[in-house]
C-alpha cells in the first residue's frame, strides 16, 4: 500500500460489456491519463454487482465482465500502475454498503435521477437494488477511502450523495471516511447517436470502442446533429451538436477551430464534418482495436490482471472494514463489573 491519494472508478458490464465512446471520453480516457501521471494510487473495478440490478443472462455475464476489463486495458490502462479488478471479488464492498445504507435517507435515494430514469427504462423490474445502487456506489469508493472519482456527469449526483453518506457516517461513528469528489473531462456527457439520450451501453445508441471503421462510418452517417442545419449553406450551432462535441475531444485544436467557424458560416456541411470525425475516430480507436485483438488472442493476460488487482484491492478494503466495524462497535466485550 502506498500513501498517495487514491482514485477509484468503475463501469458496469452491461450491454455487450465492451465500452463505448461516451464511457471513454467521459471517464476512461481520464483514468488512463491519471494513472500515467502516477500522482495517485488508482483502483478500477468492473462493477458486476451493480449490473445485476437490471435483468441479464447469467451465462453471458462472464463474457461481459471480460469485455469490460478488456476495454479498460485496450484503452491503455497500465495494470502495472493500477489495480483492475471485479467488484464481486472484493466482498467488502457489500458489507460496507449495508452499513452505509443505515445512514442513508430514503428521501435522498428517491431524488436520484438515475433511479428515475432506470425505473422508466426497466418498468417490469423496479427492484430495491436499483433503488440502493448509489449506496453500493458510495461503498465502492469509500471502502478505498478514495478522494477523487473520475466519472461522466451523469454520476455527479451520486457522488454528492456519497459525500453526504460519508459525512453522516463520520458524524455518527467518528471520522473514518474522506469526502470523495468527482473529476470530469471536458466532454463529460456524450449524447447517443440518435440525439435522444446520453450514449449508453443499454440503449443501442452508441459508437463502440471496437466497432470497425465501416461500422463507425455508418453509425455516424445517421448521427443526430444540430437540427437547424439541414443543408450545406445553413448556419449551424456547434455548441449544441454532439458531432462537434466529439470533435473537441478527438480532433486537433486548430482543425476544431476551423470546423467551428465553417459550421457557423454554413461553409461546412454535416456530411463533411462527420467524415472528418471518422478520421479522428479511427486515429484514436485503431491502437485500441489492435490491443483488444491481442488480448482476445491471449485471454489469460486479462484474467491474470483481474486476479492480481483483486488481491491488492482486497488488502485495502479489509483494512477499512476492520476500522468500520470497530467504529460501529461490532464486536463482543464483557460489560464492566
Ligand atoms: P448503462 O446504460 O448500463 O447504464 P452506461 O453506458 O451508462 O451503461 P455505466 O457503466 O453506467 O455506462 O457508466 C460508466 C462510466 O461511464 C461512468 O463514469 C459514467 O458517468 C460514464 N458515462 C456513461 N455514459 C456516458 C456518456 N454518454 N458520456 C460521458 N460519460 C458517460
Ligand atoms: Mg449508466
Amino acid at each position: 500500500m502506498s500513501n498517495r491519494p487514491r482514485i477509484f472508478s468503475g463501469m458496469q458490464p452491461t450491454g455487450s460489456g465492451e465500452l463505448h465512446l461516451g464511457n471513454y471520453l467521459g471517464a476512461l480516457r481520464n483514468w488512463v491519463e491519471l494513472v500515467d501521471q502516477q500522482k495517485y494510487e488508482a483502483l478500477f473495478a468492473v462493477v458486476d454487482s451493480h449490473a445485476t440490478t437490471v435483468e441479464y443472462d447469467p451465462k453471458q455475464m462472464p463474457h461481459r465482465i471480460f469485455g469490460t476489463a478488456l476495454s479498460y486495458l485496450a484503452a491503455g490502462l497500465d495494470p502495472e500502475r493500477c489495480s483492475v479488478f471485479i467488484q464481486s471479488d472484493v466482498p467488502e464492498h457489500m458489507e460496507l454498503a449495508w452499513y452505509l445504507g443505515t445512514v442513508t435517507a430514503m428521501g435522498d435515494l428517491q431524488r436520484m435521477t438515475q433511479f428515475k430514469e432506470k425505473s422508466d427504462q426497466y418498468k417490469q423490474n423496479v427492484n430495491s437494488g436499483l433503488f440502493t445502487y448509489p449506496v453500493l456506489m458510495a461503498a465502492d469508493i469509500l471502502v478505498y477511502k478514495a478522494t477523487v472519482v473520475p466519472v461522466g456527469d451523469d454520476q455527479v449526483q451520486h457522488l454528492e450523495l456519497s459525500r453526504e453518506i460519508a459525512r453522516r457516517f463520520n458524524a455518527r461513528y467518528g471520522q473514518v471516511f474522506p469526502e470523495p469528489k468527482p473529476l470530469l473531462t471536458k466532454t463529460p456527457r456524450i449524447m447517443g447517436i440518435d440525439g435522444k439520450a446520453k450514449m449508453s451501453k443499454s440503449r443501442g445508441n452508441s459508437i463502440d470502442l471496437f466497432d470497425d471503421a465501416k461500422t463507425v462510418e455508418k453509425k455516424l452517417k445517421g448521427a443526430f446533429t444540430d437540427p437547424a442545419k439541414l443543408r450545406l449553406g445553413d448556419a449551424g450551432h456547434p455548441e449544441i451538436c454532439n458531432v462537434f462535441t466529439m470533435h473537441t475531444a478527438l480532433t486537433d485544436a486548430a482543425l476544431v477551430a476551423d470546423i467551428d467557424r465553417d459550421c457557423r458560416s454554413g461553409a461546412l456541411g454535416c456530411g463533411d464534418c462527420k467524415k472528418r470525425l471518422v478520421q479522428s475516430l479511427n486515429t484514436a480507436l485503431d491502437p485500441m482495436r489492435e490491443r483488444a485483438a491481442a488480448l482476445r488472442a491471449e485471454p489469460a493476460r486479462v484474467l491474470d490482471v483481474l486476479r492480481d488487482g483483486a488481491a491488492r484491492a482486497r488488502e485495502i478494503a479489509q483494512a477499512t472494514l476492520v476500522e468500520v466495524r470497530d467504529a460501529m462497535g461490532m464486536r463482543a466485550e464483557a460489560p464492566p463489573r
